[in-house]
């Protein structure tokens, strides 16, 4: 592959398929990647790295794991697609709804970005309402009416909004800072009647990682109830990451339908949204709203995803790593302390962020606020010693089972003298 690079960015927009790859957020020029095993990342020109990226959150178990890659290669045999149903897309059904919270029925689809896409449709036919409720730095994928304000990629690239969006499209989303709780109350009383639903990150990850306040998911809750609006808990990064049962589960909120994707596809493309049965009854074939899929249950997807997840196995999974990643952030943390350099942290489940700051950020404001040239050199430093972390201030760092010790002891040790230096 001589001269790869170049080759990619004089066919491909940024040279990527997806905007973060790109570094513009960090700069420098992307590693090309050849294998991945297990916590590591292999390029091709010979360099490993501790991988702290993770595919953007699905895999949680790490690369390649074995029971992953036996049941999509064994799949694979069988065919790649069929149009027409699969017990697996059943398993993955029940599976889903025996573990997430007010889950009674699922659709599956492809990505995270048509399972918020499709969850909007379905709120809007049940409210017979137009407005949503959506939060500043928060991401649910690159449909229209909801690349307002976004965060992640978006917010990376200086493009707060998209081109090619006409103010029609996004003239139905009303747009609150996270975790502002008047800003919520106030819009309800003025607008309330008129809101289909609010989508939210129950704990935002596109902005690093923000945790919700205390109430701001109880008003969430009690706010769409009493106006007769859905809550949309998107959980397409959080789902299996941060608990089980989710955010929703973590944090005791039910939400009326929910979004997934990342961990329950296991780094192949997927997603789902589903809910309440008397609000996915409205979902073709059975009722008026439509949405379909060439490619939706996908039995490689499902065989890799159902894999994922059956060697998660339940909620035990979650404590160690949790403790892993509290370990990882408090220790990165001490370590900037130790520097002086200010540096705080976000953590929650199996995912963190590191600004630097002085305090952890509650709001996309505070986060646009931290040291992002810091945060470049840190990103860098840290590459030369050989770990990974994610290429922009506004993403989230991810830690898999695979992470052990060893390599939180590695990344401390490294974040030490890269601390040092800035
Ligand atoms: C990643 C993400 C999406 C978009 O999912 P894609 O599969 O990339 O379309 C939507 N919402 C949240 C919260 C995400 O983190």
């Amino acid at each position: 592959m001589e001269g790869w690079w170049e080759r990619s960015r004089a066919v491909m927009p940024g040279g990527v398929s997806s905007p973060v790859r790109a570094f513009y957020g960090v700069g420098g020029t992307p590693f090309r990647v050849v294998r991945g095993q297990g916590a590591d990342l292999y390029a091709a020109d010979g360099r490993a790295y501790l991988d702290y990226v993770m595919s953007y959150g699905p895999l949680i178990l790490g690369h390649a794991h074995p029971s992953v890659v036996a049941a999509i290669t064994h799949q694979a045999a069988l065919g790649t697609s069929y149009g027409a149903p699969t017990a697996l897309e059943t398993e993955m059904a029940e599976l889903l709804v025996g573990a997430y919270p007010g889950m009674e029925m699922v659709r599956l689809v492809n990505s995270g970005t048509e399972a918020t896409m499709s969850a909007l449709r379905v709120a809007r036919a049940v409210t017979g309402r137009k407005r949503i409720i959506k939060f500043i730095g928060s991401y649910h994928g690159h449909h229209d009416s909801l690349l307002v304000r976004a965060g992640s990629g978006a917010a990376t690239m200086g493009v707060p909004d998209s081109a090619g969006v006409p103010s029609e499209m996004t003239a139905l989303t009303v747009t609150l800072p996270y975790n502002d709780r008047e800003a919520l109350g106030a819009v309800f009383r003025d607008l309330g009647r008129e809101v289909a639903a609010v989508i939210v990150e129950p704990v935002a990850g596109n902005m690093g990682t923000v945790l919700p306040q205390a109430g701001f998911l109880e008003d969430l809750r009690r706010l769409t109830q009493a106006a007769g609006s859905l809550l949309i808990f998107d959980e397409v990064m959080t789902g299996f990451r941060v608990a089980w049962a989710g955010a929703a589960g973590y944090y005791g909120i039910q939400p009326d339908l929910v979004t997934l994707a990342k961990v329950i596809g296991a780094g192949m493309p997927v997603g789902a949204y589903g809910g309440k049965r008397k609000y996915m009854q409205l979902v073709a074939p059975l009722g008026p709203v439509y949405q379909a899929g060439t490619l939706s249950g996908n039995p490689l997807a499902m065989a890799g995803g159902l894999a994922q997840l059956k060697a998660i196995g339940g909620p035990d999974f979650y404590p160690p790593l949790a403790d892993t990643v509290a370990g990882l952030a408090q220790g990165l943390v001490e370590r900037g302390r130790r520097h002086g350099v200010a540096v705080a942290a976000n953590w929650v489940g199996g995912m963190m962020a590191l600004f630097f700051a002085d305090r952890p950020p509650t709001t996309f404001a505070e986060v646009e606020a931290t040291d992002r040239e810091r945060y470049r050199k840190y990103f860098h430093g840290m590459l030369a010693a050989g770990i990974f972390v994610p290429p922009s201030a506004f993403e989230t760092l991810f830690v898999s089972a695979a992470h052990g010790a060893e390599a939180v002891e590695r990344t401390l040790k490294a974040a030490d003298s890269v601390f040092a230096r800035i």
